[in-house]
């Protein structure tokens, strides 16, 4: 009996000591929710997908905010196509750039902004391409869409390289515009890019390696490019192909998705030439549109990569469907 009695106090006071550190378990981490600190930073950015043979990871240099209805035209559509869309203005321009190992060169499209956009946009491409992996010395060649502060802006600070072993690709037109000197003495209007252009393309040009191509060329094994005029005089879009597989680079053809797709004629001011950036962007999309590849747009929502398809009953009007997030465990 006594042994009996004994063992069920034992049980009793075991449950009562079990369920006394639960609660105080409980209470305690509990508390410590309470007090965890906020953490505002996002994930290095950075997106790796695969296309054929080829490993494509995409940067991100950070955004930069607009007020777009200011900079495109007609404004008044663009401020109702953000309200329209629960958004406001101004909105956040993602900064994308895109990095291909081929297996046997690292080729990255655009650079970012680096420090022209001061301290509180852009200038993460170099923190995010060493999250991912790579180093910066590790770039064979930098192809640039085009000229100008978001894009060619991340290949030199303080006029040290920051690619020192990459050739730098530009389609011939935008390197004599914005390098030449007729270009600059015609637009004394767009004086600050002329001075961001020398200020970051020269040191590639010293050192020998800038090349300049003319029109749709391929340049490597499974990358071409493809003449996107307008935006700027050698604006360029690159084709990567792998394995019948087949990924558009094209550069600014889009700034805002939330209107230029329905509304292809609507443009920036940034546009060198308004009417043949607009035949460019809608060549492009109707070409996406017909053969189905993917795109990787420069300013659509990191990481800016996604389909297009024609709106029904409704000519020249487009619809963005972003690519589905991967997470590719099964390469872990
Ligand atoms: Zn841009």
């Amino acid at each position: 009996m006594s042994v009996s009695f004994q063992s069920v106090v034992t049980r009793r006071l075991l449950r009562i000591a079990v369920s006394l550190v639960f609660s105080v378990n409980f209470l305690s981490s509990g508390l410590a929710n309470a007090a965890a600190p906020m953490v505002t930073s996002q994930a290095p950015g950075y997106y790796r997908t695969h296309l054929g043979a080829f490993e494509v990871t995409v940067l991100s240099d950070g955004t930069a905010s607009r007020d777009v209805d200011k900079i495109m035209h007609p404004g008044e559509l663009v401020r109702q196509a953000i309200v329209d869309s629960h958004e406001h203005l101004p909105i956040e321009l993602s900064i994308n750039n895109y990095l291909i190992n081929t297996g046997k060169q690292l080729v990255l499209v655009d650079t970012g902004a680096g420090e022209l956009f001061g301290p509180h946009a852009g200038g993460l491409l170099i923190r995010h391409l060493k999250a991912a992996g790579y180093q910066p010395e590790q770039v064979d060649a930098v192809l640039l869409t085009h000229i100008h502060g978001d894009h060619s802006g991340g290949l030199a600070i303080g006029g040290q390289r920051l690619f020192p072993n990459a050739t730098v690709y530009v389609d011939r037109r935008d390197s004599e515009f914005w390098l030449g000197e007729s270009a600059r003495l015609a637009h004394p209007e767009k004086s600050t890019t002329f001075r961001q252009s020398h200020q970051t393309m020269d040191p590639y040009v010293v050192a020998g390696k800038l090349k300049s191509f003319d029109g749709a060329t391929q340049l490597f094994p499974g990358i071409r490019s493809v003449p996107a005029y307008g935006h700027t005089p050698g604006h360029s879009a690159y084709l990567i192909e792998s394995q019948g597989q087949r990924l558009m680079l094209w550069g600014d053809t889009v700034h805002v998705a939330e209107i230029q797709f329905s509304e292809p004629t609507v443009s920036i001011e940034y546009d060198v030439d308004h009417d043949a950036a607009v035949i460019s962007r809608q060549r492009l999309f109707a070409d996406a549109a017909r053969d189905g590849y993917l795109l990787g747009s420069a300013h659509i929502s990191f990481p800016g990569l996604g389909h297009i398809r024609k709106q029904k009953d409704k000519d020249d009007s487009y619809v963005w469907a972003p690519a589905p997030y991967q997470s590719l465990r099964s390469a872990q």
